[in-house]
């Protein structure tokens, strides 16, 4: 089982393979600036150098690149258009820098435009950086739907990766997926979510999972992170989850809370329990 979690740079992007190290991981994601701003503080040559040095070993395997917060490609407000697509264009470079092959999207939000037109625009925001992509994979994320974001659906997602010029992969959010209306936490569920994914964008296309339990029911659009079993996924759903022979081989990559009841390693060691040998 190849599983890790969101972690901090805070003091350098190779601290990111310590607290994977420490938190019993063998993979991870990592933000490349300061996510709830629109600044990118230049990453340290010889850090940046060290950095690919480790990831080339691949002990620590696949680290995504999670974009800014601020970031939304489907935007009809032109400024934030605009800051939107320079930190694209920079965390390409960042990945770029630091030899990372994903950069992990939520799809955008279309604040009132409509879902057409935000997930045309979100299209063809994806193909002018296609210049710049070159081997770098952009990992489209699913999301719960909340307000007017975009890609909670299948559909949605197979549409964006048919009107992208390259190709992408999608990143499988435990939470999201949940509170957009697919079941994962009973094997029938499961078997119908796949086969649903495997009938649009394509079981292959599945890159990683981000593995977060929900605050929120079943269907409820909103996306709110809970400690894996202490949700309403439950340790049940999660059993039946991380269990199935197509999740297994995925990377798991857990955006949970860091907080008194739990850290990252007690999640981790959560969900080793669940699996059975
Ligand atoms: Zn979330």
């Amino acid at each position: 089982m190849n599983i890790g979690a969101h972690v901090s740079i805070k003091g350098g992007v190779t601290h990111a393979f310590d607290e994977i190290r420490e938190i019993g991981g063998t993979c991870g994601q990592i933000f490349t600036h300061s996510p709830r701003g629109w600044r990118f503080p230049e990453i340290d040559k010889e850090e940046a150098s060290r950095f690919r040095e480790t990831y080339g070993k691949k002990e620590i395997w696949p680290v995504l690149i999670h974009e800014s917060y601020l970031t939304n490609l489907a935007t009809p407000r032109e400024d934030i258009y605009k800051k939107s697509m320079e930190t694209m264009e920079k965390e390409i470079a960042a990945a770029r820098t630091l030899g990372i092959e994903y950069i992990k999207i939520h799809p955008g939000s279309h604040l009132g435009q409509g879902e057409e037109k935000g997930l045309m625009q979100i299209a063809n925001s994806l193909n002018s950086l296609e210049p710049e992509i070159d081997d770098i994979i952009i990992l489209l994320e699913t999301t719960a739907g909340k307000g007017t974001d975009l890609g909670y659906t299948f559909e949605q997602l197979q549409y964006l990766r048919d009107t992208i010029t390259y190709e992408t992969g999608v990143c499988l959010d435990t939470c999201h997926v949940f509170a957009a209306g697919y079941d994962i936490t009973t094997k029938e569920g499961l078997d119908r979510t796949l086969n649903q994914i495997d009938n649009t964008i394509g079981i292959s296309t599945l890159k990683a999972v981000q593995l977060n339990d929900s605050k929120h029911p079943f269907n409820s659009r909103k996306d709110e992170h809970a400690h894996i079993g202490l949700g309403e996924i439950g340790k049940e759903g999660f059993r039946v989850f991380v269990n199935h022979p197509v999740i297994r081989d995925l990377p798991l990559i857990l955006e949970t809370p860091v907080d008194e009841t739990r850290g990252h390693r007690e999640n981790i060691e959560a969900v080793r329990a669940l699996v059975t040998p």
